[in-house]
C-alpha cells in the first residue's frame, strides 16, 4: 500500500466533512491531515469542488512546502498550514473555513466574547482576532505571513488550550491533535460566532461570562475530576 494512504485518507474525508457540516461552498476552505514522524501532510487540492473530491487528489507536501506526493496543485493555503504545523509542535490537523458567522467577526476585526456555558465547555478564553495584515506583508509571502499573524496571535496565549482563530477581514482557522479535531473546532466555532452576534443583537452591553460559570462548565467537561459524559 501507499506510504501515505491512511494520511491522505484522513484528510479526504475530513475535507469531505465540511459542505457536510455547511461550513463553506463549493471551493471554500480546505483542511489539512498531519504526520509528525514523516513531517508531511496532506491537504485539499486548489479550486477542486468539494463534490468532486478523490482521495488520490489530495496532494502531501512537505514543512517546506515541496509536494512529496500527487498530481494536482496543493491548496492556496499550503504555507499557512506548513507554517502552523511547525510552530504549533503538537497539532495533527488544521481546517480553514469561510463559514458565514465566523467571517462576519473576522471581518468586523473583533475577538468573540465568552459569554454564555456552551462557549466554556469548549474554552475558556475569548475566540481570539488577528492583526490585520500590513501592506508589505499582503505584497509579500501572503500566505506565509498569515501564518506568521495567526502564531503572533498566540505569543500570550496557548494554542493548546484555544483551538481556533480568526484572521482578520479573512475567516477562522482551527486546529486540534487530528484532522477530525480541527474540523469539529471549525464546526464548534461556527456555532459560538452565531451564538455571539445574536447575543448582542439581543443586548449589546451582554457582559462576559462570570469566572465562577467559565470555570464550572469547564472544568466538568475537561479538568481533572470531570464528571461530563460517559466514561
Ligand atoms: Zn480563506
Amino acid at each position: 500500500m501507499n506510504l501515505y494512504h491512511e494520511l491522505k485518507e484522513i484528510a479526504w474525508l475530513s475535507n469531505l466533512e465540511i459542505p457536510k457540516l455547511g461550513l463553506a461552498i463549493y471551493t471554500f476552505g480546505n483542511v489539512s491531515a498531519f504526520d509528525k514522524d514523516k513531517g508531511v501532510f496532506a491537504i485539499k487540492p486548489s479550486g477542486v469542488t468539494y463534490d468532486k473530491l478523490e482521495l488520490d487528489d489530495m496532494v502531501v507536501v512537505d514543512l517546506d512546502y515541496k509536494i512529496v506526493e500527487g498530481k494536482l496543485r496543493p491548496s492556496s493555503d499550503t504555507k499557512t498550514h506548513a507554517v502552523l504545523y511547525k510552530q504549533f509542535k503538537d497539532i495533527g490537523g488544521i481546517a480553514h473555513t469561510h463559514s458565514t458567522y465566523a467571517v462576519a467577526w473576522a471581518q468586523a476585526i473583533k475577538s468573540i466574547p465568552i459569554f454564555g456555558t456552551t462557549h466554556a465547555d469548549h474554552l475558556q478564553h475569548d475566540i481570539p482576532c488577528t492583526e490585520v495584515m500590513s501592506e508589505e506583508m499582503i505584497h509579500g509571502a501572503y500566505e506565509e505571513e498569515t501564518g506568521n499573524q495567526i502564531v503572533k496571535t498566540f505569543e500570550h496565549l496557548s494554542y493548546k488550550e484555544i483551538e481556533m482563530v480568526l484572521v482578520a477581514c479573512h475567516g477562522p482557522f482551527t486546529w486540534g491533535a487530528t484532522a477530525e479535531k480541527a474540523v469539529y473546532n471549525s464546526a464548534v466555532l461556527e456555532e459560538l460566532a452565531k451564538m455571539g452576534y445574536l447575543t448582542l443583537q439581543i443586548n449589546s452591553q451582554t457582559p462576559r461570562l462570570s469566572s465562577a460559570l467559565i470555570d464550572k462548565h469547564y472544568q466538568r467537561k475537561h479538568g481533572p475530576e470531570a464528571y461530563y459524559g460517559q466514561s
